[in-house]
């Protein structure tokens, strides 16, 4: 037993501590909203084994959760957490691994998680040795990493990096230490920060993961895969979808093109649906990876203003639930835009939503922040990252911190 009492240590985007109560707490919500839904459950309907590449926080952590408590599918999830020790908290995905694989030993369903770098032969191979030993056959690969670096297996560091390209970014952004609106000044990148985003963000690791599930035979016939990508709105765009994570992006969709045409020549057995790669564009959510990103914090404050009071702000949890039951679940088909990506940013790309923001965005200034957005959801959606300011949950008690990530 180590139980100790656990303060939130926020620092900008930071956060130096998380709360296993609250991590916990946060999970059973997800899990009892996705139970709402009254998915198909049943491992027999085509979606037996899930792998999630980045499967304890964000994305894939909500799609991971759909998969499993909402399908019945085993799933199977990678990512790269801190673990306990000492009095030292773990990170809030290595709670929220354990929570989600605890509720499913409960229910008799199967939520096991392999920490460690996902980019790295040997993960890669404990992860293959895995699926032989406990799986079988995958159905669905879900690839959700948002990383800082990545070591490849030629012995090379890749750092990703913000930055526009060509011209300097000039513009407004957040300032989430001193909470208030501040000009940034950004130079754009050099030849080799494009390229290292790309190596870290675009499809190339994805690809590695794919090709080594089919060298070992261990794609089922129709398999499915998909990845996340963003586009979001013009204010963003210098920076985002035309600066490094944007090329990166581009790099994603074009790998989600070379997988389609191999994975597109079998079909699944139980369902006759079509295997294949596809691109994910979903909404802007608070996560560890988007609070990183200069100018979109102040974007997703004004934003979440109008989608809360149209009741059209989805969760990861709730993008994860649209994901499979409109688009990869067993007997869906994948309904695409004229690029073939799948679309789950709609309510946020919605004309008169955009039209607004581009409206408010001239005019915003610490004068009047707070009646144009809303920064004080967004902070909240950040504390309740790392289990912070989670209603029920009593932080003045002491709460164990030394919690396996697999039961
Ligand atoms: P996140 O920070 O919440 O999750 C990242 C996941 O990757 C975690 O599970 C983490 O443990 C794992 N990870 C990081 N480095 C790893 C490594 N080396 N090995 C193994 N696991 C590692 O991020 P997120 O925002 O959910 O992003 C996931 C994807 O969704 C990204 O491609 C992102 O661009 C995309 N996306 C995000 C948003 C958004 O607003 N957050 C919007 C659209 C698309």
């Amino acid at each position: 037993m180590a139980e100790f009492l656990i303060e939130p240590r926020i620092r900008g985007f930071i956060s130096l501590t998380s709360h296993p109560a609250g991590c916990a707490k946060n999970i059973d919500l997800q899990i009892e909203r996705i139970r709402s839904e009254n998915l198909p459950m049943g491992q027999k309907n085509g979606l037996q084994n899930v792998l999630v590449i980045g499967s304890s926080t964000g994305y894939g952590l909500g799609a991971a959760l759909a998969a499993c408590f909402g399908y019945g599918a085993n799933v199977l999830g990678v990512c790269f957490e801190r673990k306990p020790e000492g009095e030292k908290p773990g990170s809030a995905g290595w709670y929220n691994s354990a929570r989600a694989s605890e509720t499913a030993a409960q229910d008799n369903l199967i939520f096991q998680t392999i920490n460690g770098d996902a980019f790295s032969d040997d993960i890669k191979n404990q992860t293959i040795e895995s699926i032989k030993k406990e799986y079988g056959k995958i159905d669905l690969v879900i690839y959700s990493l948002a990383a800082p670096r990545r070591n490849d297996a030629q012995g090379n560091v890749w750092n990703s990096v913000l930055k526009p390209i060509d011209q300097r970014y000039e513009g407004k952004s957040f300032d989430l230490r001193k909470e208030s609106i501040t000009d940034i000044s950004i130079e754009p990148a050099t030849a080799d920060e494009i390229l290292g985003t790309q190596k870290v963000m675009g499809g190339e690791d994805w690809q590695e993961w794919i090709e080594l599930l089919a060298e070992q035979n261990l794609l089922a016939d129709g398999a499915r895969t998909v990845a996340f990508s963003y586009i979001g709105p013009e204010i963003t765009q210098a920076l985002y979808r035309n600066g490094t994570i944007g090329e990166a992006k581009k790099h994603l969709e074009n790998t989600a093109i070379v997988l389609d045409k191999v994975l597109s020549q079998t079909s699944n057995n139980i369902t006759g649906t079509v295997g294949g790669a596809w691109i994910s564009v979903n909404k802007a959510v608070v996560t560890q990876a988007s609070s990183a990103i200069p100018v979109v914090g102040l974007y997703m404050s004004i934003l979440f203003r109008l989608l809360n009071e149209r009741n059209e702000n989805e969760s990861t949890c709730d993008q994860g639930i649209r994901l499979l039951r409109d688009h990869l679940a067993p007997h869906s088909e994948p309904r695409l835009d004229e690029a073939g990506r799948i679309r789950l940013d709609d309510f946020e790309m919605a004309d008169d939503v955009q039209h607004t923001i581009a409206e408010i965005w001239p005019m915003i200034s610490n004068n009047n922040f707070a009646d144009l957005a809303d920064w004080p959801y967004f902070k909240k959606e950040f504390a309740n990252l790392f289990g912070f300011e989670i209603s029920g949950v009593d932080y003045s008690l002491p709460v164990e911190v030394d919690i396996p990530l697999n039961s």
